[in-house]
């Protein structure tokens, strides 16, 4: 499927399958929330996006922007409304943001509501469906913004599955079932991009490999940050700068600092690389946007 030299290969075989029931829900649908993440608005973006959101209004969530760097969560705004559409930043795990959501749908429907209006209809309730790939935030998103509202599951066995809504405020209401988009894994920066941030399961990627390459990238682009969350300077590595013995060592040297060793105090580079990854999807190297505007 790809030739990806990270060898990701995590297409599932049912996708067919999803695409038509994400089409299915959507004939019922006013407006999609696209779910991004914020720090790689373009990996994790569907790329048959436009084809399900047209006819629809579309608002562009970018999560996680608790991780991101907030200058370049700007700028990607700024470059969505320049396209025309809207999109905010939210951060799902501690709600930050989410409140505006109601009220940008609302202001999204105002000229459908008064078109209805004036044709004597009686506004109907807005219907509102979140797609987005594994993994960006479709449920703490959905948890959050349905404030706890118990969801009730008709799933027993046989019996056809009710599409259950969750109501936000009193005109609006949420499919709980978000659709799952799979990211289009066209290129190696963008299976990269997918692989550092946890997008892509670790038992399908190498993650020495992933971590390697996530060491390069940063030191690259957030030398300061990394070299101070490590606490080593560049006269520590003796090999050429930007060659691959130099992101080789400065791992190693970050095993040693974390006590990441193995018998006769080599260093357990599977381990250093699984530090590197947990915390720079935790944010602890910084706030950091992998792909920017331009
Ligand atoms: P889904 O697969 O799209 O439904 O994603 P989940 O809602 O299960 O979230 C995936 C992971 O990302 C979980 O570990 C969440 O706690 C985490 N997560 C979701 N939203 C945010 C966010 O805005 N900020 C941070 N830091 N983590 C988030």
């Amino acid at each position: 499927m790809n030739e990806n030299k990270t060898n990701i290969n995590w297409y599932p075989g049912h996708m067919a399958k999803t695409k038509r029931q994400i089409q299915e829900d959507l004939k019922l649908i006013d407006v999609v929330i696209e779910l991004l993440d914020a720090r790689i608005p373009r990996a994790s973006q569907n790329p048959d996006i436009a084809e399900y959101v047209k006819n629809k209004k579309r608002l562009i969530v970018l999560n996680k922007a608790d991780l991101a760097n907030d200058q370049e969560t700007e700028k990607w705004i700024a470059y969505f409304k320049q396209k025309g559409i809207k999109a905010i930043a939210v951060d799902a795990n501690q709600g930050r943001g989410i409140n505006q959501v109601e009220k940008i749908i609302l202001d999204m429907m105002q000229d459908t509501i008064i078109e209805n209006a004036a044709k004597g209809r009686i506004r109907k309730t807005i219907r509102v469906m979140i797609l987005g790939i594994p993994n960006v935030g479709k449920s703490s998103f959905i948890n959050r913004i349905s404030k706890k509202t118990t969801m009730e599951v008709g799933n027993r066995p046989g019996v056809t599955r009710q599409k259950q809504w969750i109501r936000i405020g009193n005109q609006i209401e949420l499919l709980d079932t978000p659709g799952v988009l799979w990211p289009k894994l066209g290129s190696d920066e963008v299976g990269l991009n997918l692989s550092f941030t946890g997008s892509i399961k670790d038992d399908v990627i190498d993650k020495e490999e992933v971590a390697f390459y996530l060491v390069k990238y940063l030191m690259n682009n957030y030398k300061e940050e990394f070299k101070a969350k490590y606490k080593f300077e560049e006269s520590e590595i003796s090999s050429p700068e930007g060659s691959q013995n130099y992101y080789l060592e400065i791992m190693e040297l970050i095993g040693r600092k974390r006590g990441a060793l193995i018998s006769g105090g080599r260093v357990d580079n599977l381990k250093v690389s699984g530090i590197i990854l947990d915390e720079f999807r935790s944010g602890k190297i910084g706030k950091i946007t992998l792909e920017k505007v331009n």
